[in-house]
């Protein structure tokens, strides 16, 4: 079979204007760290994109006064009104800014620039537009008698979206009247300090929001921090118990968006072709980096070999490479040791005995590259059933009754999202009822709304994202 050739469609990047060297964002000024600096690349080429400080356990004190003053002196003594004014100013400037940031997001991050164009960069606008219209509306929205903030609140977020959890963490906390201190991941800064340069277009009162680029060490300062009153957390399970376990016994509050291993279940009366991009977009969507990502397949017997033959061939349609080229529906794998542990865990899946197969596509030469995989005869024991491959990689497990997917959807350690795909809407809400999963998509998957709250059960964390719900995390005495 021939397909189409594509002729090349990069977006330009000359709507970039990138800094050489950035520094820490602190009390409304770049300022320089003083901790060794480090290099942002580009993860489709390995090419330099810019120099960025990194913060100590000094700058993170400075950023914290820097917060608690701002929040003594201006923010928590300015109306909900205002406080609102400035979120939705905020949220303007990203849409103004908009294809800035898509390009910045894909050179640095690695996902297809269509991916940060359509859905991470107008979710972030939306972040910011939803909570601005909260600020004037949390006496009325029984959120408690006279809810009020916490304080300085103290934010990690992961490299997978890094501009979007940036919005999933300042949003609701602002909207509440916290100030922040907010650390991006080391490998996806980018974004997160052009969006410092919109705050100063914004006029945002020094202090409110300070970002303090830096390694892991650079989180656990952080978090330790004796004056952050709020931790939110997002990123893997095992850094988010260490975080727990330094919280604990002080009066800090804390949220935890962990990892997950989420079943996406397939049930023999599905709509098979809304099934097969649900599949698809549900695991291969930002290269399969998605905690809440369909990464088992829970496929009725029956039709299981339907349905992979033309899963099979719908994936040999997608198209890998270059990140900024508006064809690409796959982009790179965001670091080279992401591609490590996609790789090991993809060959422990084979030793163990599951099937593996693998979309033919050219891989390029320089940067980091997995191409769509499955693996079929998975066993609920294997690895590649358990562990978080964090990377375009399915495992097909295989079920007879709706009682058997239940139970194999539920043997994880993890609880965040779930798939389910059937024609009846009484088998929808009778199997959802039973999935310890914080969010249940039906008939489609990885779809996100800032009022739609986000969140997980067991090994996956607590406390939800988004929604009203969000705001209770970022309040005194507010129950969800
Ligand atoms: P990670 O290693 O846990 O890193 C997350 C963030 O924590 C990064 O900014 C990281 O800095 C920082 N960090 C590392 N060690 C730290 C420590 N001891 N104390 C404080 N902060 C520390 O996770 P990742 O590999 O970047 O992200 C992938 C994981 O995040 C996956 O497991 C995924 O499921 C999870 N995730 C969950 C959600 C959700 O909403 N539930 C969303 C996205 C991702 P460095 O970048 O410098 O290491
Ligand atoms: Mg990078």
């Amino acid at each position: 079979m021939t397909f189409l050739e594509y002729a090349p469609a990069p977006e330009s990047k000359a709507v970039l204007n990138l800094k050489d060297s950035y520094g820490l964002f602190i009390d409304g000024e770049f300022v320089d760290g003083s901790g060794s600096s480090f290099t942002t690349i580009s993860p489709a080429d390995e090419s330099r994109i810019a120099e960025i400080a990194s913060a100590n356990d000094e700058d993170i004190d400075r950023a914290v006064a820097a917060a608690r003053r701002a929040y003594d002196r201006t923010w928590s003594r300015m109306s909900g009104r205002d406080r609102g004014k400035y979120l939705f100013r905020i949220a303007r400037l990203v849409q103004e800014r908009a294809r800035e940031l898509a390009v910045a997001e894909s050179l640095d991050n690695g996902k297809p620039i269509k991916e940060s164009r359509d859905v991470d960069v107008p979710l972030v606008a939306s972040w910011f537009f939803y909570y601005a219209g909260w600020a004037d509306k949390l006496d009325y929205a029984g959120l408690g008698a006279n809810p009020r903030a916490l304080g300085v609140a103290g934010q990690v977020i992961p490299w997978n979206f890094p501009l979007l959890m940036l919005a999933w963490k300042l949003a609701p906390a602002l909207a509440a009247g916290n100030t922040v201190v907010l650390k991006p991941a080391e490998t996806t800064p980018l974004t997160a300090l052009i969006f410092a340069e919109i705050l100063q277009q914004a006029d945002l009162p020094a202090g409110v929001v300070n970002i303090v680029t830096g390694a892991g060490s650079t989180g656990a300062a952080l978090v330790r921090h004796p004056d952050v009153d709020k931790v939110a957390f997002t990123g893997s399970t095992g850094v988010g118990r260490d975080i727990a376990r330094a919280v604990a016994g002080t009066n800090k509050k804390l949220t935890l968006e962990l990892g997950g291993k989420a079943a996406n279940i397939v049930f023999d009366d599905a709509p098979v072709d809304q099934a097969i991009e649900g599949i698809v977009n549900g695991i291969f969507f930002n290269q399969g980096h998605v905690c809440c990502a369909g990464s088992r397949l829970l496929v009725q017997e029956s039709i299981h070999d339907e349905v992979i033959d033309r899963l099979k061939s719908r994936l040999s349609t997608l198209r890998l490479g270059d990140p900024l080229d508006k064809n690409t529906d796959i982009g790179a794998i965001n670091s080279a040791a992401q591609l490590a542990r996609i790789r090991e865990l993809s060959d422990i899946g084979e030793a163990e005995g599951a099937e593996r197969w693998t979309a033919e596509c050219a891989i390029p030469e320089k940067g980091f590259w997995f191409a769509p995989t499955i693996f079929t005869g998975v066993e609920a024991s294997h690895r590649i059933a358990r562990d978080e491959v964090f990377g375009p990689v399915l495992s097909v497990l295989t079920f007879r009754t709706p009682a058997e997917a239940i139970a194999k959807a539920n043997n994880t350690p993890y609880g965040l999202s779930a798939g389910i795909w059937s024609d009846k809407g009484s088998r929808i809400l009778a199997v959802a009822d039973r999935l310890r999963a914080g969010v249940v998509w039906a008939n489609t998957f990885n779809r996100f709304d800032p009022s739609s709250p986000f969140g997980g059960y067991k090994e996956s964390g607590y406390g939800r994202e988004g929604g009203r719900q969000g705001l209770t995390a970022y309040l005194k005495g507010a129950a969800a």
